[in-house]
């Protein structure tokens, strides 16, 4: 903000100084004139007097000798002196020896001596013989035209002004030039170093103490609003110091020390404007950490935290040149690189992958961790930043459940199928209610006896808009969201009540076969409630089959072999669904409290086109056998399978060689159908 000299304090003071002076000047001025007027006064009698003595001699002589020449002489000199403007030399009574006048000067200023001094004074002065006598002879007189003396009064007047005038001024201009000096200079100078000062920000340097100024007003007005100033700096420093923090606080991971998720958008953001400004495109990878939650389990929370900081002192130097490095949360990290080529997205993948790739040490353990990745670019995968991260991490999320330790660009049909997912798992939680559901059976055929020994229940969704959902698709879904333990107590009371029907009406050998999933597993109170289950449907034990799968019982072991044990103690049997395809491992196999082992229907299918499958199936057999097991083959679609796996001594078979999963009312049929198409010999009545 620049002052200008129209508001300036010194030519305030000139304003107010000028017409004070000029008026003081002027009234000094007019005492100076009345003191003239009134010495000029003076002179027109001392003039007169000094000329009348000047000439009284010659006139006396002149009157003395009634010498006319001589009279007239003296007038005529006198006259010589402009402001005599009558002449007389006479006695009284008698003819003037001389007389003479002129008229009144006609000057501008008569006016002024008129009024000061009268138009015209008179003198006279007796003309005497000489002492002791002094015989009077007449007079000599003359009258003083004023007017001279009125212009010498103007003329002086004028000098008595315009040295008022001149030295008013130059007074005046020394103040203000003084007072500029010693104020507004420095007073300006101060105003420019405060107006440089931003509020609310430090680092200024304090005001300048003018030279010589350092005890006045002014100095001590310096002093105290640079201790003011200072005072104000500590205060700002410490607000941005809190300011910072705070910030700091907000925007950064307090582990690890990286951009947290709001940071990382932001910086997202600005990448994604400065690709555009630079043509470049972008790729977003975000990093999930493998089974990161058993590492802290397992090692506890300390070392988890202290196995991030390491990843991130290694991701740091195995990624040097990203544009934006952030935590969005506990085992989960993104990274954002301006690329030109999409390639430059799958190296850095690479790159974030080897280095996780040698085991971490902390303190006396180690560790190895890996990573899923979900990588989007931008602008082919999502126009804004919130688009960009949330499909990364939709893609990382489908990385981990794909096997992890891999990185997948994200694929727009992927995005689909995960939202007609999500659309599915909600409607899913309706479909109860809304009587979507409902059970088919799949009847279980003994080889031995060649009747249905069991039917396995199995869900089906018709779903109102989508038609058929098979239960490959809704039952990983279900046990996602958690709807799998509602939907699978549907499903035991569903088929324990459809047992109970079949039950009475003479099928009491039929044994029923239904799924489990991992999640029904891990409730505290299964065995409880297939106890109460089975007290409620008045059903016998051992006819009820619970079917749990190797990946169900592997999450975690001990307590699958506890639960499974309870389980048996209630009275229910136990299969093992899909066996092969897990970690068939024998030795869990051995712990295992295990009635039957069901052999994959893949194994089966493969029997007769992949010769290799067949010692594998025989090898599950007798592998069965040897624990002591019952057998069951699924998947049996044509005799040549069933030829072999009887050969081979499996108990039991079922297939579409046999029946497709069937709706309740016709599972009397068929088991009836069955029986009448078979050998008398081999028939067993089921129906009592
Ligand atoms: P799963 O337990 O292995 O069930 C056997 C699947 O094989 C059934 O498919 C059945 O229809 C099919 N299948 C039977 N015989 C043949 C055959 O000869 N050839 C071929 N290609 N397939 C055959 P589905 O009904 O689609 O069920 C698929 C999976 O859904 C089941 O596999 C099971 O894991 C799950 N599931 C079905 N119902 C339930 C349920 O009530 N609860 C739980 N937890 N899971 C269920
Ligand atoms: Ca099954
Ligand atoms: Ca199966």
């Amino acid at each position: 903000m620049k002052l200008s000299i129209r508001h300036s304090l010194s030519l305030k003071l000139l304003l107010v100084a000028l017409p004070t002076a000029l008026l003081i000047g002027l009234l000094l001025g007019m005492v100076q004139i009345a003191y003239e007027a009134r010495q000029i006064r003076e002179h027109i009698q001392t003039d007169a007097h000094q000329t009348l003595s000047m000439v009284k001699d010659p006139a006396t002589q002149a009157i003395y000798r009634l010498d006319d020449t001589m009279a007239e002489q003296v007038t005529r000199g006198l006259f010589k002196h402009p402001s005599i403007h009558e002449a007389y030399i006479g006695s009284p009574g008698e003819v003037p020896l001389s007389e003479h006048s002129r008229p009144l000067l006609n000057t501008p200023t008569r006016w002024l001596s008129d009024w000061l001094f009268g138009r015209e004074q008179r003198f006279s002065v007796r003309l005497t013989g000489a002492p002791p006598n002094e015989e009077y002879y007449g007079d000599l007189r003359i009258a003083v035209d004023t007017a001279p003396y009125g212009q010498r009064l103007i003329r002086n007047t004028a000098v008595i002004l315009v040295s008022v005038l001149a030295r008013v001024l130059i007074l005046v201009l020394i103040l203000y030039l003084v007072y500029h000096w010693i104020l507004t200079r420095p007073l300006s100078r101060v105003l420019n170093h405060l107006a440089s000062i931003e509020p609310g920000q430090s680092g200024y340097k304090s005001l300048p103490l003018p030279k010589g100024h350092e005890h006045n007003e002014l100095g001590r007005w310096i002093t105290t609003a640079n201790q003011l100033l200072a005072s104000i700096e500590r205060n700002t420093l410490l607000r941005e110091e809190a300011i910072n923090s705070l910030q700091r606080i907000s925007q950064h991971d307090l582990l690890t020390g990286l951009s947290n998720r709001q940071a990382f958008h932001g910086q997202l953001e600005w990448t994604l404007s400065e690709a555009d400004r630079q043509n470049h495109n972008v790729a977003v990878l975000c990093l999930g950490l493998d089974d990161f939650k058993s590492i802290n389990e397992q090692y506890g929370y300390q070392v988890g935290d202290r196995l991030l900081l390491k990843l991130v002192t290694r991701l740091r130097a195995g990624c040097p040149n990203v544009d934006g490095f952030g935590r969005l949360g506990g085992d989960r990290f993104a990274l954002i690189k301006l690329i030109k080529q999409p390639d430059e997205a799958a190296e850095l993948a690479h790159a974030v992958m080897d280095a996780l790739d040698s085991p971490f040490n902390v303190e006396q353990y180690q560790a190895h961790l890996s990573a899923s990745i979900g990588i989007t670019l931008y602008p082919e995968d999502g126009q804004t930043a919130d688009q960009l991260m949330q499909r990364a991490e939709q893609t990382m999320a489908l990385v981990k459940t794909q096997g992890q330790n891999g990185y997948k660009f994200y694929v727009a049909s992927v995005d689909q199928d995960i939202r007609f997912r999500r659309g599915l798992a909600k409607d899913l939680r309706e479909a109860l209610k809304r009587q979507e559901l409902y059970l088919v059976y799949q009847p279980q055929i003994d080889y031995a006896s060649q009747r249905v020994s069991g039917v396995e229940a199995l869900l089906r969704w018709n779903h109102p808009t989508h038609g058929f959902i098979p239960p490959d698709v809704f039952i990983p879904l279900a046990e996602r969201t958690g709807s799998i333990v509602a939907l699978g107590e549907w499903v035991l009371e569903q088929a324990c009540s459809q047992l109970h029907i079949w039950y009475a009406s003479g099928y009491t050998s039929l044994r029923m076969a239904i799924n489990l999933s991992a999640v029904q597993l891990q409730q505290e109170n299964l065995p409880a409630y297939i106890q109460s289950l089975l007290l409620r449907h008045g059903l016998p034990p051992k006819r009820l089959e619970l079917e749990v799968t190797e990946t169900a019982l592997m999450e975690d072991v001990d307590t699958a072999v506890q639960t499974l044990r309870r389980l048996r103690e209630v009275g229910a049997l136990i299969a093992l669904d899909d066996f092969g395809t897990g970690y068939s491992s024998l030795a869990y196999l051995k712990r295992l409290p295990l009635d039957k082992i069901k052999i994959d229907k893949s194994f089966v299918q493969d029997l007769t086109n992949e010769k290799d499958d067949a010692p594998l199936v025989r090898a599950i057999i007798q592998l069965g056998k040897s624990l002591n097991k019952e057998l069951i083959a699924e998947g049996v679609e044509t005799d040549l399978q069933e030829a072999y796996i009887v050969e081979q001594g499996c108990d039991e078979g079922q297939g579409y060689f046999y029946s497709k999963p069937i709706p309740a009312a016709q599972v009397p049929d068929f088991i009836e159908g069955r029986m009448q198409g078979l050998p008398l010999s081999r028939v067993v009545p089921v129906k009592h």
